[in-house]
């Protein structure tokens, strides 16, 4: 259960922040290590710092892209020491992993940290469905990035134990599963395809709309039933548009 947790590090600068994020993961029994694009891996001082998770650290997937990582997941966790200026749904360690492991059981789940210098950018953020802030010192809140990882594993592997068996999770409520990344994505090209072709929105006008339609769309977090209907809402009416042009 906890093994299938991706733990995402996006553009990490230090490798040795990488092998202390090894050691956090595998000290909670976590090992699913993804990198996008980092700096230097792999590396001695990763190695060094990783303490025996060396198997977290030649089990980790690197990839280019943040998308990359996450295409496949249906819940998509950003963490960041600081507010944002438009607000993502807040949650804190722990009902991270009351969500994950026992009120939303089975899906495939990322939780992405940041860089070193800078955290996550907006446009990552909006790959997210929530946003996991540590609570710490107001006036000092940016943890190194291991001990941000450790915190937030701790807390899975305690609600491990509370959880509900495997056997019992995949499927069992009858219902459609939810959205992966990757089709959310499709959806929002086709969504301001759509928009541009209605006349609703103008390309050049588009990423601040776009950018609160997909914090709505988040928050909602759609099944692949619903996306099926949203997406026949959007051919119709591009249909529609056309057949008034003619
Ligand atoms: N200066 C950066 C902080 C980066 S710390 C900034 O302003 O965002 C590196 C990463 O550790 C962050 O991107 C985040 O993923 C994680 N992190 C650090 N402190 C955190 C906190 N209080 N809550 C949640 N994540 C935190």
């Amino acid at each position: 259960m906890l093994s299938t947790i991706k733990i995402v590090l996006v553009e990490t600068t230090h490798p040795g922040n990488i092998g202390a994020v090894a050691r956090a993961m595998k000290n909670m029994k976590m090992h699913n290590l993804w990198l996008v694009a980092p700096k230097t891996f792999p590396s001695a001082d990763a190695t060094s710092r990783a303490s025996g998770a060396d198997d977290v650290l030649a089990g980790a997937t690197v990839c280019a892209t943040l998308q990359e990582a996450v295409a496949d997941c249906q819940l998509v966790i950003g963490t960041s020491a600081r507010g944002r200026t438009i607000s993502w749904p807040e949650i804190t360690p722990r009902e991270c992993a009351e969500k994950v492991l026992i009120n939303e059981p089975g899906n495939t789940v990322a939780i992405v940290f940041g860089r070193e210098s800078s955290g996550l950018k907006n446009h990552e953020l909006d790959l997210c469905h929530f946003l996991l802030r540590i609570p710490c010192n107001s006036e000092y809140s940016s943890l190194n990035i291991a001990a941000a990882v450790q915190v937030v594993c701790y807390e899975l592997f305690v609600a491990s134990g509370l959880a509900p068996q495997e056997e019992i999770l995949v499927g069992d409520k009858g219902e459609e599963p939810l959205a992966t990344a990757a089709q959310m994505e499709s959806f929002y090209i086709h969504m301001a395809e759509a928009l541009t072709d209605i006349g609703f929105m103008h390309p050049a006008k588009s990423k601040s709309i776009m950018r609160r339609l997909r914090r709505i769309y988040n928050r909602v977090q759609l099944d692949t039933k619903e996306l099926d209907i949203l997406r026949g809402i959007l051919r119709m009416s591009q249909g529609h548009k056309r057949n008034n042009d003619d």
